[in-house]
């Protein structure tokens, strides 16, 4: 008889669905990624489009099975990781009304303030766990119910994506706690639906999916979705998690002492905590992995988009060189950065060029230059960027060690952990010894550990400790760590000057 030995977990990203088949002791085994543009209409609009989602996922599914068909019958199952704080209407028939408003929409930006005048806002940050912020699909209700009243009105079910996809496959509303606790209408302490934020939405808990813990499992799949991924229909889907809180399990970063650090185009610096736990200043967020595993952090906007940016407006030539060579452009670009001394011989660069969420917690925040002079080139101010980004960082984990205790050790993912110097310099400003883990979809192994979990296959989430690799190990070196203990100050008093002038540079954008 075959054993069953391998599972699937299904990261829906903000530019991409991942697959990654595993088996039953964590190796990846296959993947297939389909990627997928943000519909952005105006700068403050991005949305995508759930259909071209839905396919995604379809298609990665079929295409890694297809390349195993043997392991059909030993496919323990699916599990599910996804982005947090999209936000779909749907009609009574299940038919879309909106795109999905991503994470990144602005659109209800004005609605904060709206927000904070009309009820305790901190009270309702502490029961949800959730910012009060654009990104959050309470304020975006705020935000529907007065722009789009018709489209408001007509709304059946409010949903996320991975809602979505789940309804397509299971005809059910459903969702997990973790997504659930990303919409600040959760109330992590009832694990319901919060009242009050419901209220202020305009919304009621019919309008909402029904709530399950993160180890759901899902059968009995429409024939029509089965047949599209060529998945036999009995195949148990658990449910999952958030690719956040999904990070950290993937990560192994299990604890409150050690730190999970990821950076791709955004980036977070997260904790785990075994129970609800908020931050007095409000600027960390709280949600569930799983009734005992609840993650604690700060989500930046300026990760590694900040070296797109730099890859875009000021390394063009440099850009072309590495097409010319077949090379990485940003292999290219941080092999200049690594000809510049620690510190960029005093040069500054904040990074806040996409606004800003935790730590600053300010749209209107913006980057610069600070220090330039005739001996700075080009490469002086690649370095600047790469190491602005990190001191960035610095900050989010020094707001974390406030409410959780010190870090002991930091594990790093993302696109940035493919540079050696990147990986390097978060050791230098940290001061502390950074391990990058082996298997590099943390998400998807998340999903993938916890729906071994949910299956009964392993015992306890903790387990992850014996399934994951170490690839690389950064100590700090001490010369560099020593030159960023007096860079960090600088770039902290720097933010404080800046500060006040946010609103007024914004402003002037903007007309
Ligand atoms: P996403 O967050 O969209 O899933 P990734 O995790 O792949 O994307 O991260 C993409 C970012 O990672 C890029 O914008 C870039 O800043 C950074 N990156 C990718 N490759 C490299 C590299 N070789 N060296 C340095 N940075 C890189």
């Amino acid at each position: 008889m075959t054993q069953p030995d391998c599972i699937l977990g299904i990261d829906i990203g903000t530019t991409s669905t991942k697959v990654v088949l595993f088996s039953a002791s964590g190796a990846s085994l296959d993947q297939h990624t389909v990627g997928y543009p943000l519909l952005s209409a105006q700068p403050d609009v991005q949305e995508q489009d759930p259909e071209e989602i839905y396919q995604a996922v379809i298609e990665s599914v079929r295409t890694v099975m297809q390349r195993h068909p043997a392991r059909l019958k030993t496919l323990m199952g699916l599990s599910f990781s996804a982005a947090m704080h999209s936000l779909i209407a749907v009609d009574d028939r299940g038919q879309l009304l909106t795109c999905s408003i991503t994470w990144a929409d602005r659109r209800s930006t004005p609605w904060v303030s709206k927000v904070r005048q009309c009820c305790d806002a901190h009270a309702l940050y502490a029961r949800t766990g959730t910012p009060v912020h654009p990104m959050s699909p309470l304020v975006k209700l705020m935000w529907l119910r007065h722009e789009q009243p018709d489209l408001f009105r007509q709304a059946a079910k409010f949903i996320s994506i991975k809602e979505y996809v789940i309804h397509r496959w299971f005809a059910q509303y459903v969702v997990d706690y973790s997504i659930a606790n990303a919409t600040g209408l959760f109330n992590m302490k009832a694990l319901d639906w919060d009242a009050e934020a419901l209220a202020l939405a305009g919304i009621t808990s019919a309008q909402l999916s029904q709530l399950v813990p993160t180890t759901h499992i899902l059968s009995s799949m429409t024939s029509e979705a089965a047949d599209s991924m060529g998945l036999p229909a009995s195949v148990p889907v658990v449910i999952g998690a958030s690719d956040g809180a999904l990070g950290n399990l993937g990560m192994g970063a299990m604890t409150p002492d050690v730190v999970a650090i990821t950076v791709g185009t955004s980036g977070a610096v997260r904790a785990m905590v075994d129970r609800p736990q908020t931050d007095p200043k409000e600027r960390l967020f709280c949600y569930a992995l799983t009734e005992n595993h609840w993650v604690i952090g700060g989500a930046t906007n300026n990760g590694g988009i900040i070296l797109r940016w730099v890859r875009e407006q000021l390394a063009m030539a440099e850009t072309d060189t590495a097409r010319l060579l077949q090379e990485n452009p940003y292999d290219i670009l941080t092999a200049i950065a690594a000809t510049i001394p620690a510190g960029s011989e005093g040069l500054i660069f904040h990074p806040y060029l996409a606004g800003e969420r935790s730590p600053l917690w300010n749209a209107n925040a913006r980057g610069s230059f600070f220090g330039l002079g005739l001996h700075h080139t080009k490469a002086h101010m690649i370095r600047a960027v790469l190491e602005g980004v990190v001191y960035n960082l610095y900050i989010v984990l020094t707001a974390l060690e406030d409410v959780v205790g010190p870090a002991s050790s930091i594990q790093a993912t993302g696109g940035f952990a493919r540079s050696t110097l990147w990986r390097q310099m978060l050791a230098d400003v940290f001061n502390r010894v950074v391990t990058i883990p082996e298997v590099y979809e943390s998400s998807c192994f998340g999903a993938a550990v916890l729906g071994l979990y949910a299956l009964e296959r392993i015992p306890h989430l903790e387990q992850v400790s014996e399934m994951i690799g170490e690839s690389d190990r950064h100590c700090p070196i001490p010369e560099n760590a020593q030159q960023y203990q007096v860079m960090l100050p600088l770039y902290m008093q720097l933010l404080e000057s800046f500060a006040p002038f946010y609103e007024t540079i914004a402003k002037i954008q903007s007309t």
